[in-house]
């Protein structure tokens, strides 16, 4: 698995670039510049793309909800 493939995107509130890993494609996202988020996509142009994210929301707190679990057990088995 490739990993620390990025691409480069401009923060749509600072306009600052950013370097956003691949698989954060669609995801939400936070500039490291000035904190906002936003998701992270190539395109601005697709009309479907929001109810897309709105899909990509809803998946994402289910991931997160889930992911919260997996780290709470995470940190609880290295005792950190
Ligand atoms: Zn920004």
């Amino acid at each position: 698995m490739a990993s620390g493939t990025f691409f480069v995107k401009s923060c749509v509130t600072c306009g600052r670039l950013l370097e956003i890993r691949v698989e954060l494609l669609g995801k939400k996202v936070e500039c490291v510049h000035c904190g906002a988020g936003f998701i992270a996509r190539e395109a601005n142009d697709d009309p479907d793309a929001e109810r897309v994210e709105q899909a990509l929301a809803l998946a994402q707190a289910y991931i997160d909800s889930v992911a919260s679990v997996a780290r709470n057990n995470t940190a609880a088995s290295r005792g950190c």
